[in-house]
């Protein structure tokens, strides 16, 4: 399933090395190669944006839902859930915390469970009122990682139609369940938080990529899943890292089994080098400088700290 080769590269009669792993499930590659700066760590001051209120700070000004949800919006005392004016699928909301900014060493498992209990409140509805497959939970934290507003807000799509990725997991779903037993077996199996597997996987997505695989189904696991993701978004802000996607992929008849990947974006910076060049976005192939090996290593270890 794992296969990885070491090229050699002469430049200037020294001898680089880069490490081609290439992942038989994702029919995915990646390359590693030695530490060149391709993930920004310097941060700047962007007290700008934080100090000015945003459209997500005034929610009577924002979108509502229509009388079959009984409701004009969904909300508790921490977040509020209401419909994305730009719509990703058939149903589409945006889920804000109630703060304006928020630290990622400062979302506390309660926070992040709040925000998820809307999210899953809006799934259960659009269930009852349609046929819907696959739902999503998304999250850009800050601009470098796609959001458009820097006030902390994850995002549901719920659809009928799987995603691409949700569709090559539920056609192969007994493939991808051989994949994370065999990531779990690997010296990348981080370990568990409550009934969540945590691993990093050989060929990640993206930089310092945790993923998660949860035993439970959705609406009995945001707890868990909240831990979870306290615990991994408090170590990207231990390595210095202010920005990352999470996402969460539901299959409501089980097609695959509930899971999440998070990684980390490059840092807000004024004229910062996006992370997603040529290698990324046209040849699906990730460049990395740190091995998934070491990623697990160092999460281990921040784990074992707290
Ligand atoms: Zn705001």
């Amino acid at each position: 399933m794992f296969q990885k080769w070491v090229e050699k590269a002469l430049v200037e009669g020294k001898e680089k090395e880069i490490e081609v792993r290439k992942d038989v499930f994702w029919q995915r590659r990646c390359r590693i190669i030695g530490r060149v700066g391709l993930e920004l760590t310097a941060k700047e001051n962007f007290d700008e944006i934080i100090e000015k209120p945003c459209i997500f700070c005034m929610p009577e000004k924002l979108a509502k839902f229509g009388n079959e949800f009984g409701r004009e919006m969904f909300e508790n005392g921490y977040a509020f859930l209401f419909p994305n004016i730009n719509p990703y699928a058939r149903y589409s909301s945006v889920c804000a915390f109630k703060k304006h900014y928020i630290k990622p060493e400062e979302f506390k498992a309660e926070i992040i469970e709040k925000n998820l209990e809307l999210c899953i409140e809006y799934i259960k509805k659009v269930m009852e009122l349609d046929n819907i497959k696959y739902a999503s939970i998304n999250w850009n934290y800050l601009m470098p990682a796609g959001a458009s507003i820097l006030h902390p807000h994850t995002q549901v799509v719920a659809d009928e139609h799987p995603t691409t990725y949700m569709e090559k997991v539920a056609e192969k779903r007994e493939q991808f369940r051989e994949y994370i037993k065999e990531e779990m077996k690997s010296e990348r199996f981080i370990g568990k938080i409550g009934s969540i597997s945590l691993f990093t996987p050989f060929v990640p997505f993206g930089f310092n990529e945790i993923v998660g695989v949860v035993s439970g189904e959705l609406f009995s696991s945001i707890d868990e899943i909240a831990q979870a993701l306290e615990a991994i978004i408090s170590y990207y802000g231990s390595i210095g890292r202010n920005s990352f996607n999470v996402c969460i992929y539901a299959s409501i008849n089980n097609e695959f089994p509930l899971h999440f990947r998070c990684i980390t974006r490059q840092n807000i910076a004024k004229y910062y080098r996006n992370d997603a060049m040529f290698f990324e976005r046209l040849h699906s192939e990730v460049i990395l400088e740190k091995k998934p090996e070491e990623v697990a290593k160092e999460i281990k270890e921040y784990l074992k700290m707290q």
